[in-house]
């Protein structure tokens, strides 16, 4: 469960800007442990990896929409 909201690092119930909530937006900061993850845009989408618990990617998020 995500604990973290990933966009801004604060603990789950903030607000999700529309564009993140689309997919569009890559998450900065990592559901589980709301370390900054180090994020890196691509044409086609984003990766974002945290130190302790591994890389996602936007490909990943694509069956959510
Ligand atoms: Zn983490």
């Amino acid at each position: 469960m995500a604990k973290f909201n990933v966009y801004t690092g604060d603990p789950v119930g903030g607000a999700v800007p529309t564009a993140a909530q689309l997919g569009f937006e890559p998450p900065r900061f990592c559901a589980e442990c709301g370390r900054r993850m180090v994020v890196q845009v691509r044409p086609d989408g984003w990766s974002a990896k945290c130190s302790r618990h591994g890389e996602q990617d936007s490909k990943d998020h694509e069956d959510r929409r």
